[in-house]
């Protein structure tokens, strides 16, 4: 019935699947929740049981396996996947309207019409990274996907996204996964006991950092923001928290998480001081300290606000780091 490498969500996908059975899911979705909560994994999986030999998403077969290589794959008959490009990290026109990835782009892809009782299916990955020409000629196959077709729209920022792209879906909103199954997933992948508090505690029910890489470099992040939080100098402690300029990914994208992490730790000074639990056990001795400093909150959340609403106009992520750091004592 459905893949069981796949975790959780267990309600939202038996209600897309009724829906979808009974004819009644819309042609246009927008599949919206925390980053690396499977989104983008139940998407693939409504395509995936069409081509599956048993018509199930049995997860065994050679129709299934299509879905799992890795990378995943772009296109398949019934699956069209399109992701941003690039540094700047945009969905292009070239891929919407001209050849670049598909004959046709995704608008001559979605008009060809599926064999009876099939479906098309067109994913679309940060689509808050939709802008501008891009998004305006996709308008009118969202406000009106041909027969069989359906469009779904991923993203971990429909705030980002433009409006007039977010009216013509219908919305389907992911929550969190537990702590248990997103480490039930880890596990699976080769992460032991002992990570395991830490892991759960950044991961917030996600499984964004199930590469050891990025899990090292938050951890790194955060022990750098408490490290200036105590007073050390930005020049020896703030090095996690500096984008990489050889990075793939664009510079802004990459200030996002270190942004977003200490405002998590700064929720949990407030909750220390009001008696609370921290979410992030595992740093509680640092947040303790803190907590118990004169250390003012407000200031360094609102910058870091002023700084998430900025993101994408501030080229310079360095002075934007100094300024909180300093807030933070
Ligand atoms: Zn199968």
């Amino acid at each position: 019935m459905f893949d069981e490498r796949l975790i959780g969500h267990h309600a939202l996908r038996e209600k897309l699947l009724t829906r979808l059975q009974a004819g009644k899911l819309a042609g246009s979705l927008l599949f919206a929740g925390l980053d690396g909560i499977g989104k983008r994994r139940i998407a693939l999986e409504l395509a995936q049981r069409e081509l599956c030999f048993k018509r199930s998403a049995c997860g065994a077969c050679g129709g299934c396996q299509a879905f799992w290589t890795d990378p995943l794959p772009t296109e398949l008959p019934n699956l069209l996947r399109i992701a941003p490009e690039g540094k700047a990290g945009i969905i292009k026109v070239g891929a919407i309207r001209d050849s670049d990835l598909v004959e046709g782009g995704v608008i001559g892809w979605a008009a060809m019409a599926p064999p009876p009782r099939c479906h098309r299916w067109i994913l679309i990955e940060d689509a808050h990274r939709l802008h501008g020409a891009a998004a305006n000629m996709l308008l009118k196959t969202l406000e009106e996907p041909p027969p069989g077709t359906h469009l779904i729209l991923i993203t971990h920022r429909p705030d980002a996204m433009l409006q007039t792209i977010r009216s013509r879906c219908e919305r389907i909103a992911f929550a969190p996964l537990s702590g248990a199954e997103t480490w039930a997933v880890a596990l699976a992948q080769g992460w032991v006991e002992s990570d395991r508090e830490a892991w759960t505690a950044l991961s917030a029910g996600s499984l964004r950092y199930l590469d050891r890489d990025a899990f090292n470099r938050a951890c790194a992040q955060v022990e750098a923001w408490l490290g200036l939080a105590g007073g050390a100098p930005f020049r020896e402690a703030a090095g996690p928290l500096i984008p990489d300029r050889n990075a793939d990914q664009a510079l802004s994208e990459q200030l996002r998480q270190p942004l977003e992490l200490l405002l998590i730790l700064l929720n949990d000074v407030g909750r220390l001081r009001a008696g609370g639990v921290p979410f992030m056990g595992p740093w509680g001795a640092g947040l303790g300290r803190l907590a118990s400093s004169s250390a003012n909150l407000k200031a360094p959340q609102d910058l870091v606000h002023q700084a998430l609403r900025h993101l994408t106009r501030n080229p310079a992520p360095e002075p934007v780091l100094r300024a909180i750091a300093m807030s933070l004592r």
